[in-house]
């Protein structure tokens, strides 16, 4: 699984070099955006053996592009995988991966607290084509062995989860879900590939939503999946033919923004760990939900699976939504937007960012506050973020004490 090649440097230098050499033309130091739909053969043999896949080669858009495929190799090689395909969306890669394993009859066993739209894929699409699917709580580890131990063909994670920073041991089930042959998917889009290497912890196939941490930018979409090259094989094979392929320019926006992964995921989990600080002393926070705190009920698993903890948390305050429509809007240095892993810092509550997709009684269900708000970690310097805290906080205090 682990490709020994590409464990020769540190991942910051892989994140810059990797997956580029080749695709550059002309000299020029950086991979083109081709935006060519299909490539053209004046020798008929070498185009169908192209297309058959016995010389290497492009053919078609949908099916590969030379910019894409230098995307996919880098985040390959983070991930230290033997193979990579990549989607249009974070979302894509989960479905298409979904859908190439489970049959009607099949099972899957996950977590509850998987990101809102993976959710909706489990409650509703799956039982639609008759796959059986069971949830269990986040974080109760024994609760998932005992329903692995029951048989399923498909085991699916998420650690940490989006938004409430809940921690799978991930050796531990992939040792249950090896047990009984099934394959583990890991979303491994909180962590980045920066703090967590799944496929290094034995899962078959780990997943992004390229969207966040990879791209980094906020400005282009793309999800992402890597394993061996006999099982990404039949998930390209599924996406070539489903169609949701990755677009040219947003690979190269993506391809671009991974060269700073390590750069901007170390700045955003410094600064993610000074926010969570401030938020557990102050007396209007609730709670606060973050791996690297002492307190968090996983920190001991999240240390030992993780070289850090990320640029996500998330917290409760006291007066719940009515309190959040004070504090949100009196930051200066935070967009209040659906997005995370950007370099600008972003604030959002659950239900209109990583739970949109499901109602108030789904939310509660799922152990999700209405009031819990989500803090994606930029790359600003920690004092700004810090006095911009105080200050907001300054105005919710005033604001309280006028009621
Ligand atoms: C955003 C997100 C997704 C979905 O990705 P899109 O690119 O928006 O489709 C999946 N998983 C997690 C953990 C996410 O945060």
């Amino acid at each position: 699984m682990i490709n020994e090649n590409t464990k020769k440097s540190g991942l910051g230098t892989e994140a810059v070099w990797a997956g580029e050499q080749e695709q550059r033309v002309h000299r020029a130091t950086q991979v083109p955006v081709v935006v060519s739909v299909a490539y053209a053969y004046d020798d008929m043999d070498e185009w169908y053996d192209v297309a058959i896949g016995k010389k290497p080669g492009h053919i078609y858009g949908r099916n590969t592009n030379p910019t894409v495929t230098a995307f996919e190799s880098k985040i390959r090689i983070l991930e230290r995988a033997e193979a990579a395909t990549s989607f249009s969306t974070g979302m894509a890669a989960i479905s298409n991966t979904l859908y190439t394993f489970l049959r009607p009859g099949d099972s899957v066993v996950s977590i509850k607290d998987t990101y809102g739209g993976t959710n909706k894929i489990f409650t509703e699409f799956l039982p639609n084509i008759n796959v059986d699917v069971t949830l269990v709580d986040t974080g109760d580890h024994d609760a998932l062995e005992q329903e692995i131990r029951k048989g399923c063909q498909v085991v699916y994670i998420e650690t940490p989860t989006n938004p409430t920073l809940k921690i799978t041991d991930i050796e531990r089930i992939v040792k249950v879900a090896k047990e009984v042959g099934a394959l583990v998917i890991a979303d491994n889009t909180v962590a980045s590939p920066v703090n967590q290497t799944p496929l290094t912890l034995g899962v078959d196939l780990v997943l992004h939503s390229a969207t966040k941490f990879l791209g980094g930018h906020a400005d282009a979409l793309g999800g992402v999946v890597c394993g061996s090259k006999k099982l990404v094989e039949k998930i390209y094979h599924y996406r070539e033919i489903n169609g949701a392929s990755l677009a040219p320019w947003d690979a190269y926006l993506l391809l671009r923004g991974v060269k700073t992964l390590k750069l901007r995921v170390l700045q955003q989990a410094e600064n993610a760990m000074q926010i969570a600080n401030y938020l557990d002393k102050h007396e209007l926070v609730e709670a606060v939900y973050y791996p690297g705190l002492e307190t968090h009920t996983h920190h001991d698993i999240a240390k030992k699976q993780m070289r850090g903890f990320g640029g996500l948390l998330s917290f409760a305050l006291k007066g719940g939504m009515e309190s959040v429509s004070i504090l949100l809007p009196a930051l200066k240095y935070a967009n209040c937007a659906a997005n995370l892993g950007s370099v600008e810092t972003t604030f959002g509550p659950a239900r209109t960012t990583s739970h949109v997709e499901v109602t108030p009684e789904e939310r509660k269900a799922l152990g999700i506050p209405e009031g819990l708000v989500r803090v994606s970690a930029g790359i600003e310097d920690s004092e700004d973020l810090l006095a911009d805290l105080e200050q907001a906080f300054n105005h919710l205090a005033k604001e309280m004490s006028k009621k």
